[in-house]
């Protein structure tokens, strides 16, 4: 994506005293003006927590340094940086707020809990905001299909949908986006980018961290909704959509959209294509993980599951038939960020041949960013002993942080690394049987030890 010159924006975050602000979108921020310096983007941070002018800008600074951002484009932003302690949900205050950014274009970053957010817009609905606004906010998008009609429609009553940025920070890892340019602009791959040629896809992330101290959000999440209703369906729509004519946002939108529509849990029978496990205690590397249950701030009654797996199809001309295995989870023992697509064999191997390796594989890594091809070949030795040989890139660090790259987009006014009303609520139209299903417990919780490869007999 290109760099360019953009338009001076207030980036007015809400929730800035919070644990995104600190954790992803300032440093994502940082490596964003440290890799574009041309840009310009002014920073308010608001929130009720009490901070000095003097106590925020050290906040961004530090941000800003613990991504090794030159000292000119922190200073530049840090001088220009201001904070308000203000209680968001007070109308008074929030309109003040939003009245004292300027008449320039302005970005509102939700960076609040889901339910301020929502009580946040019925308050912005009602507030004159500067002509050019974007309301940028983060998951959860709702918490069921409804809940997410619902919170569209009341985003949409403070700006129309093009002005909505949903993000999802894996839209802009650079391995994600490179599948765009993998499949669209490589004559090698378009042809067999279907059913007739891919038996299996999976989609994997497994953490080989455990809860790191993030117990009150995680335990009311689990790993289906915290990254399989999100990132990975978004991971799969840019892998099965169809091909663009441009790179233009809403065409991309489009084609994404599509595919999520038609996308279901394996036939249909939402309780066999998924499963469930909860880490038991373990070890890290060098540190013992306590059971889950045990974990502190964890409610056990709550049955939330660590690790989640569901195979879903997409039913279309192109993928009908061929699995799709999504799959993340916590305290594994090896953290597997792939993509991995399994080819069909040959339909007729000439006789003579001897040994026969197994299917031939693209393995896709997400982190770091790698591309394995796995060929069958008479290599070495006996020429009619089949083995099979593997072609290797690995890609250099992405030029920012994902969180950046997001960030980016949403200061350009470009939707092309967001997420688009309507996907947002397929999403949870998908997971919406799974999540019934396990609430109903016909999905049975399994276990594996923290450090572990998951429990026995899951597909690796
Ligand atoms: P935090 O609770 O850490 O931060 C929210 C901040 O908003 C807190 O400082 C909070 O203050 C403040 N706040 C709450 N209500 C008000 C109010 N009425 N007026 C002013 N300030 C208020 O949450 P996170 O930063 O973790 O998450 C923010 C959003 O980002 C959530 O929607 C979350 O789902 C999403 N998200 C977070 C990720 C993360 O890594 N943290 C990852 C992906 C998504 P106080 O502490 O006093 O309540």
């Amino acid at each position: 994506m290109a760099t360019r010159t953009s338009p001076p924006v207030t980036l007015l975050v809400l929730g800035a005293a919070g644990d995104l602000t600190r954790r992803l979108l300032l440093p994502g921020l940082a490596t964003l003006l440290g890799t574009e310096r041309d840009r310009r983007v002014r920073v308010r941070g608001a929130d009720r927590a009490q901070l000095s002018p003097a106590q925020w800008r050290a906040r961004v600074e530090d941000a800003f340094s613990s991504v090794e951002t030159p000292t000119a484009v922190t200073s530049r932003v840090v001088e220009d940086t201001d904070y308000v302690s203000a209680d968001i949900l007070d109308p008074d205050a929030l309109s003040q707020l939003v009245g004292s950014c300027g008449e320039g274009p302005l970005v509102v970053f939700f960076a609040l809990p889901p339910s301020v957010t929502m009580d946040c817009c019925e308050l912005l609905a009602r507030v004159d905001l500067p002509e050019v606004t974007r309301l940028a906010l983060e998951k959860p998008f709702g918490t069921s299909r409804e809940s997410a009609r619902r919170f569209n429609g009341l985003l949409h009553r403070v700006v129309p949908e093009e002005q909505v940025f949903r993000i999802d920070h894996f839209l802009g890892v650079n391995t994600v986006l490179n599948l765009v340019g993998l499949r669209f602009a490589n004559r090698l791959l378009q042809p067999v980018w279907d059913r007739d040629h891919i038996e299996r896809v999976e989609i994997v992330y497994d953490e080989d961290l455990a809860l790191e101290g993030r117990a009150g959000y995680y335990d009311g999440a689990g790993a289906l909704r915290d990254m399989l209703q999100s990132h990975l369906l978004q991971v799969l729509a840019l892998f099965a959509m169809e091909s663009v004519a441009t790179l233009d946002a809403e065409e991309l939108q489009d084609q994404k959209a599509q595919v999520l529509r038609a996308t279901h849990p394996w036939g249909r029978s939402p309780s066999r294509a998924a499963r469930r496990a909860r880490y038991t205690a373990g070890r890290l590397g060098r540190r013992r993980v306590p059971d889950y249950t045990a974990e502190k701030g964890v409610d056990p009654s709550r049955m939330t599951e660590t690790l989640a797996q569901v195979t879903l199809g997409v039913e279309t001309n192109r993928w009908a038939g061929v699995p799709f295995v999504l799959r993340s989870g916590k305290a594994l023992g090896t953290a597997r960020k792939e993509v991995v697509v399994t080819f069909r064999e040959v339909a007729h191997l000439p006789e003579g041949f001897t040994g026969r390796p197994g299917p031939d594989r693209l393995v896709i890594g997400l982190k770091p960013g790698s591309m394995d091809l796995t060929m069958t070949m008479n290599a070495e030795g006996d020429p009619f002993d089949l083995e099979q040989k593997m072609l290797s890139a690995k890609l250099a660090p992405p030029r920012m942080q994902a969180y950046g790259e997001v960030l980016g987009q949403v200061l350009d006014g470009s939707r092309l690394l967001s997420v688009r009303a309507d996907s947002a609520e397929e999403c949870w139209r998908i997971v919406e049987p799974v999540l019934r299903a396990f609430g109903r417990g016909s999905v049975p919780m399994e276990e594996y030890a923290a450090g572990s490869d998951g429990p026995e007999g899951w597909q690796r």
